[in-house]
């Protein structure tokens, strides 16, 4: 049987465009308000647009900085990713 949360990660990224069918958008958000993990999967697609998207309307308004936009972006991304990362092991830090 097909693994739900892969279908739903199939599903992530159309979903947060907002082109999926209707039917389509109501399964995923069964499966989103049913598992802690996708749903933490999507709120951090979300929050990854909303920040690539103000990061280059950032850049686009100043002149561009990618030195100082990148570590943040870095930051970002880590924190994120190691919150959303199942509790399977630590890596070494
Ligand atoms: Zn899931």
């Amino acid at each position: 049987m097909l693994d739900p949360c892969a279908h739903c990660e199939e599903m992530m990224q159309p979903y947060v465009d907002g082109v999926l069918t209707e039917a389509e958008r109501v399964e995923a958000e069964a499966h989103l308000a049913g598992c802690s993990y996708c749903a933490r999967r999507y709120r951090f697609e979300e929050e990854l647009r909303h920040f690539v998207k103000i990061s280059a309307e950032a850049e686009a308004r100043s002149a561009p900085h990618p030195a100082r936009v990148s570590p943040r972006l870095r930051a970002f991304f880590k924190g994120v990713s190691d919150e959303g990362r199942r509790p399977s092991r630590r890596d070494g830090e």
